[in-house]
């Protein structure tokens, strides 16, 4: 291989990968194109178009220049044979399984599932004669164990939204493989520059762009990234231009190209930020468990440093205090900001319970291990100095009785909540 079509390393790619400037009249920055259609040169060119026998766009909610760029950027780096972008993340998901289950068919899913995702699967696809089955994943005898004859998907988040726990992608795609199913990983959390779950046997790879690869928190969009360029055809002439619709704007694709120049600086940066943030967490008589993959005494912590490049920027944890003290908490943060979403420049605070898994019954999210007391944090690109800081002083409150004036008063309201 010679130097120049050498493949590059991560960040050149997420930079250059697919664009030429002197193909564009030198223009740095990939041209937007915001066409909804494709003028054909005659009408037989158009029909094999329409066919497929020709690879050319003609409308945007198939294909467009600016999203192919994109795909073709993701794909590289997760090495997958093709990528599918979409309006949102819940757009990647659906479109991905509306096109690889039919009635009759099983989609085996792990026990705790990003909210949206969770309702699709049981209030969404079982009305249609798919069957869904949740498993712990945390251990792949259990997915081999309940594989059955109808299994053909396998579906699973690590880490998982929000409770972080993880499953073991080449152990659970070995076993599903074993039995005859596909498999279908969210890897929202984690990035293709933290975890790439193609690479450890994994079928398809789905991201909520609105997190950390857009990072900004201004758009919203998704991904799919497949191992089989078929089945990414199949997603897109019939998961996205039939039965979702869920197409990306250009502008955003444009959006999420920025986002990518700068993704392994500021994965780094929240990654090294939320090591610091859990350490505190686990030091503060407040909290009662701290769920983060970086922390030695995390249950799978050597799962983790096999599978992941770092451990990425989400934490989870429990207060002493159950329900109040967690709303003491968010209550008390003054720079980190309580909403739901993650992957920002901005910290982020969000309780499960009242917010994202509200769409569970309690009995679901204690059965899915979500606690009432649950808090996820999603730490920022601020000073660490700040962050900790804020921190500190809203699990003082929450901690409560004594030491301060508003601290005695956040402990009386924490008692009237409870
Ligand atoms: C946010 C999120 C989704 C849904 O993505 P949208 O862009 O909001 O549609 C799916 N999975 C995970 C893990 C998420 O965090």
């Amino acid at each position: 291989m010679s130097k120049t079509t050498a493949v590059k390393g991560f960040s050149t790619r997420a930079i250059h990968f697919g664009y030429n400037p002197a193909d564009h009249q030198g223009a740095l920055v990939p041209p937007i194109y915001t066409s909804a259609t494709f003028a054909f040169p005659d009408a037989a060119y158009g029909a094999r178009c329409f066919t497929g026998e020709e690879a050319g766009y003609f409308y945007t909610r198939i294909a467009n220049p600016t999203l192919a760029l994109l795909e073709g950027r993701l794909a590289s780096l997760e090495q997958g044979a093709g990528a599918v972008v979409f309006g949102s993340g819940m757009g990647a998901i659906t479109a991905t399984l509306w096109s690889m289950l039919e009635p009759g068919d099983e989609v085996l899913a792990d026990m705790t599932l990003y909210g949206c995702t969770y309702a699709f699967l049981t209030h969404g696809l079982s009305r249609f004669g798919v069957t869904v089955r949740h498993v712990d994943m945390t251990d792949a005898a259990n997915v081999a164990q309940a594989m059955g004859e109808k299994t053909r998907v396998v579906y699973f988040e690590s880490p998982a939204n929000p409770n972080m726990r993880l499953v073991d992608i080449e152990a659970v795609s070995r076993v599903a493989h074993q039995g005859g199913a596909q498999v279908v990983v969210d890897n929202t959390y984690c990035t293709p520059y933290l975890q790439q779950p193609l690479l450890l046997g994994a079928d398809v790879s789905v991201h909520s762009m609105t997190k950390y690869l857009g990072g900004h928190g201004d758009l919203t969009a998704g991904a799919a990234i497949f191992a089989d360029a078929q089945l990414a055809q199949r997603v897109r002439l019939f998961g996205l231009k039939d039965m979702t619709g869920a197409v990306m704007s250009a502008q955003d694709a444009h959006l999420v190209m920025r986002g990518l120049k700068t993704l392994t600086l500021r994965m780094d940066r929240h990654c090294q930020s939320a090591q610091k943030v859990a350490e505190l967490l686990q030091r503060h008589p407040a909290t009662k468990m701290v769920h983060f993959p970086g922390l030695p005494t995390f249950a799978q912590h050597a799962l983790a440093k096999r599978q992941m490049r770092q451990f990425g920027g989400m934490i989870a944890f429990e207060l002493q205090g159950g329900l109040a003290a967690g709303i003491c908490f968010m209550d008390a943060l003054q720079l980190v900001t309580r909403a739901v979403s993650l992957g920002d420049a901005e910290s982020l605070a969000q309780h499960p319970a009242s917010m994202t898994h509200s769409t569970y019954t309690p009995e679901e999210r204690a059965a899915h291990g979500i606690s009432d007391g649950l808090v996820r944090l999603s730490i920022g690109l601020e000073d660490i100095e700040d962050i900790l800081a804020d921190i500190a002083q809203a699990l003082d409150q929450a901690h409560a009785p004594g030491h301060s004036r508003p601290a005695v008063a956040a402990a009386e309201r924490c008692r009237e909540l409870a």
